[in-house]
């Protein structure tokens, strides 16, 4: 027998009893992006694997295993898009959008791909919805960044599990001297340094403060602190970020370990971490990277952005059991007609309601069956009412009106009083 086809490891379906909640968490974001005056873009999910190497950097995790990269038949190598900050830098040069100065408040969302070890909340492919910002240099703008999560959380009720961790990198400047530092310090103590810890103090020492080794923390405690290297600018910065967290009322704590994965950043760097879904706790991360798109060939251009993982967030809705009732309903009336003349009757008359009232969710019985069939059918689909067209109501053009979660009387409604009637009884979203 053949093997049965199934899908790649770490890349899931999302399946029908699922999506109430995606939609739930996207049109949430969605429209409190709009609210705060962000647009969308969409760029495509593959590009040329150069993009990646140029802007995440050679160094990284991300580009030394987790893409997807193959050849195309022109030759061309082609990848996965593993995140959506370096396409969308790629896709503003290219068409001009950043140039004279002009501000972009961008948002985006999809699917992103990394070779990970697939766990819970860790997957191969997994979607983001990821932010950036350009031609702003200010903290005012880093804060609105933070501001807008926050009230994120709080629309979504899960406020209490998620907490701020900030840090700021400093320019390019002030991170070369401390790197230095920080390496002068690590080699002189480079055998009690774990495997990784040492290759990276030659690619990327300032990963090494990111370490899970126990014997690596421990040196790291005595290790020069990024904080006493900052230059004013990246000090004033930092500070005005926080004064505006501390205005609005926003926790955070201090973190100077936090260096992120990837080699763009500089001055502030964020991340939204959680203790309810275990290792995996980074829900949403992000920073400042005013080098990134002269690095990739534009004119110098500030940016800050970042990106939360959907699947994390949902699975942390989920865990705290913050989904509203009423998403997972998904019809408000159940059409059921009994007899070819019904049928007929009901179709039309489901047409005129719906003329009136577009965004009502109306079903209509679909394969006939007996009286008991189609009343099954409409209580398993969640509706609030059923309306039923039998041989009695087709002699008087009315409809039955039944509740079907136990608020009163099952009544009789004129075709032509329908739509009213339904108006002033389905709250319509
Ligand atoms: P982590 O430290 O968890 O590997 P990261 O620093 O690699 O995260 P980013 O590149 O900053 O992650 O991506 C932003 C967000 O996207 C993360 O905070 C997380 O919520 C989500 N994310 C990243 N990788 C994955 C993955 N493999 N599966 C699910 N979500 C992910
Ligand atoms: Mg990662």
């Amino acid at each position: 027998m053949s093997k049965s086809l199934q899908a790649i490891r770490g890349m899931n379906d999302i399946l029908p009893e699922q999506t109430p909640v995606w939609r739930y968490f996207e049109g949430t974001v969605s429209r409190l992006l709009d609210n705060y005056g962000y647009k969308q873009i969409r760029m495509p999910i593959v590009e040329f694997t150069e993009l990646f190497k140029r802007s995440i950097g050679e160094v990284t995790d991300i580009v030394e295993k987790e893409m997807y990269t193959f050849d195309d038949r022109n030759g061309d190598s082609l990848t996965l898009r593993p995140e959506g900050t370096a396409a969308c830098v790629r896709a503003v040069l290219e068409h001009g959008i950043t140039g004279g100065g002009q501000v972009q408040k961008l948002w985006y969302i999809g699917p992103m791909f990394r070779h990970e070890r697939p766990q819970k909340g860790r997957y191969r492919q997994f979607h983001q919805i990821g932010l950036e910002v350009f031609n702003l240099d200010g903290p005012d703008i880093d804060a609105e960044l933070i501001i807008m999560t926050w009230r994120l959380w709080g629309e979504l009720g899960i406020r209490d599990a998620v907490k701020l961790e900030l840090n700021s990198l400093g320019t390019s400047e002030s991170r070369g001297r401390y790197r230095e530092a920080l390496v002068e310090y690590l080699s002189a103590h480079h055998d009690k340094l774990d495997e990784d810890s040492q290759r990276r103090l030659k690619t990327n020492p300032l990963r090494v403060l990111d370490t899970k080794n126990a014997d690596t923390q421990a040196v790291l405690v005595d290790a020069p602190k990024m904080a006493d290297y900052l230059d004013d600018e990246s000090r004033a910065h930092f500070e005005g970020l926080k004064s505006r967290l501390d205005a609005v009322g926003i926790p955070y704590v201090l973190n100077p370990k936090l260096v992120r994965g990837l080699d763009y950043y500089s001055k502030t760097v964020f991340e939204w971490v959680t203790d309810k879904l275990g290792a995996q706790g980074t829900v949403c991360a992000g920073g400042r990277y005013d080098g990134l798109v002269e690095q990739m060939g534009g004119k110098p251009t500030p940016g800050v952005g970042f990106a939360m993982g959907i699947e994390r967030l949902v699975l942390l809705l989920e865990t705290l059991e913050q989904i509203p009732e009423e998403i997972s309903r998904q019809v408000d009336v159940y059409l059921c007609a009994f007899g070819e003349e019904a049928e007929l009757a009901g179709l039309a008359l489901a047409e005129r309601v719906r003329d009136q009232l577009p965004n009502l969710r109306l079903q209509v019985n679909a394969g006939a069956g007996s009286f008991k069939s189609q009343f099954k059918k409409a209580d398993k689909s969640g509706a609030l009412y059923a309306l039923i067209l039998g041989d009695d109501e087709m002699a008087q053009q009315v409809v039955g009106f039944k509740p079907l979660r136990g608020q009163g009387e099952q009544q009789s409604i004129a075709w032509d009083a329908l739509a009213a009637h339904l108006a002033t009884c389905v709250v319509q979203g």
